[in-house]
């Protein structure tokens, strides 16, 4: 058996994994708020944590693994958008626009995450399918004492719970002194925080002892991991901008809620993304959600490659640059493996990701074999990071071939400009357009690109 180490944020230490139960290893991870497309930043724990769930199925067995991350479908973004569009003039009930919103979401997170090469994971719950065990586990916590319910809202008594900080390394009056929010006039203290809130009319609400409202955030991730793991699991993931307060929260409820079992077992934070060098923001104009990279020409699997470059515990840059070499090497593997037949993965590999999941070692050992020429081992390997995978190669079969064609455009179209007469123009550009291929003709210049419907067939002909 393959021992994995791994950083966990709630000790401070590289700990050997010992799974609860190793025929059921469980692992929890936030999942994205569903009023938006993901950005590139939200993509990175996906990625990351979609390469630790390949490695535990490869050491436990594909059938002993599960993964939860949820969709929140609960929010006030996502209320605020539907209010939007109601304004606008839009059919249909308040109701029936935020599941528009949210159902769209969604259907654009698994585009986008299928792109990057992400396995589905095992459960996806949705917040407002788990609003009754939300309910049980906040009924529970007033009757212990650790909540208190205060004009229609209910709170978690921080103070109550003595652990509060562990996971943050904070201590409560730091906590305060350092916190600038406005104290609502109805908490008992300035850390507690909301569990439930009331929702007036115009908002979505179900009904409670507490009166009509809706859950916090907080909550959501407690109740649903209790309800699809139970009090106790292996790893719970997410980035690091969650381990404060969100994840300091979740553990306060869980905790007080399930007193002896425990909880999460280890916990793991990616680091945040910038974009050459730069916070990614929207007023400096490097804000890209990765359908913007995908539709720009970048495939999938290199943008996969790119965050897989930079161990999840460091700061990582996307740039340009980078994006091209990793395009150059996946060219270069795919060509390497085109016809390589089964082969098993290296225990180098295994043992660079087993290393609290260095992806970048396991590049560099797969950079090795490329080398070698070990074509079947190759394959094998990479598949533990979700690259060189069947279905994501797709992008290859393309950009190489159009430079001939556009060059041959490029020519047609300058013997036109002599002989006045368009026609092979307009000929070899519907031909181009039949294909799938989107014709860009500007004063100097013709570029072609792949579009959705790209079919390499069809250019044959005009070869
Ligand atoms: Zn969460």
């Amino acid at each position: 058996m393959v021992t994995i180490r791994l950083h966990n944020t709630l000790t401070r230490r590289k700990e050997v994994f010992e799974p609860l139960d190793p025929m059921n290893v469980r692992m929890y991870v936030c999942g994205p708020t569903v009023y938006d497309r993901a950005h590139l930043g939200n993509g990175r724990p996906v990625v990351v944590f979609d390469t630790l769930f390949r490695l535990l199925r490869h050491v436990y067995g594909p059938d002993h693994v599960t993964y939860a991350r949820n969709f929140t479908d609960v929010d006030d973004k996502i209320n605020a958008e539907a209010q939007r569009r109601k304004a606008a003039g839009a059919p249909g009930t308040l109701e029936d626009l935020i599941r528009e919103r949210t159902e769209e979401t969604i259907a654009w997170y698994h585009q986008d995450m299928d792109a990057l090469g992400a396995l589905r994971p095992t459960f996806e719950p949705r917040a407002t399918d788990y609003i009754g065990a939300m309910q049980a586990m906040i009924s529970d916590l007033i009757a212990s004492g650790h909540a208190y319910a205060a004009e229609g809202h209910v709170l978690f008594r921080v103070r109550s719970y003595a652990g509060y900080g562990r996971l943050s390394g904070r201590s409560v009056d730091d906590m305060i002194a350092g916190a600038r929010v406005e104290v609502a006039p109805f908490k008992e203290d300035p850390m507690d925080f909301v569990l439930w809130k009331p929702s007036d009319e115009g908002l979505p609400g179900w009904d409670s002892p507490w009166g009509r409202g809706r859950p916090g955030w907080h909550i959501e991730c407690s109740a649903m991991s209790y309800e699809l793991f139970g009090p106790a699991f292996d790893i719970h993931g997410g980035g690091i901008d969650l381990q404060f307060p969100h994840h300091e929260n979740e553990i306060a409820q869980s905790c007080c809620a399930h007193p002896s079992a425990g909880f999460a077992k280890v916990w793991m934070h990616n680091e945040m993304l910038q974009v050459e060098g730069k916070k990614m923001s929207k007023s400096l104009g490097n804000f890209f959600t990765v359908r913007d990279l995908l539709d720009q020409g970048h495939p999938g699997e290199v943008i996969r490659f790119v965050y897989l470059g930079t161990h999840y515990s460091k700061p990582m840059d996307w740039t340009a640059e980078k994006a091209a070499q990793a395009k150059a090497t996946l060219t270069k593997w795919r060509e390497i493996t085109a016809a390589a037949g089964q082969g098993a993965p290296s225990d180098a590999v295994i043992a660079a990701l087993a290393d609290d999941l260095n992806t970048a070692g396991a590049i560099a050992e797969l950079h090795a074999l490329a080398a070698a020429g070990d074509a079947g081992t190759l394959k094998a390997s990479a598949a533990l990071l979700g690259l060189l995978e069947d279905g994501m190669g797709g992008w290859l079969d393309t950009g190489v071939d159009l430079a001939p064609l556009a060059a041959r455009l490029a020519d047609l179209r300058e013997a036109a400009k002599a002989t006045k007469d368009f026609a092979a123009v307009d000929a070899l550009k519907s031909a181009l357009i039949a294909a799938g291929v989107e014709v860009r003709m500007s004063k100097d210049d013709v570029e072609l690109r792949p579009g959705p419907d790209f079919d390499a067939a069809k250019l044959e002909p005009l070869r």
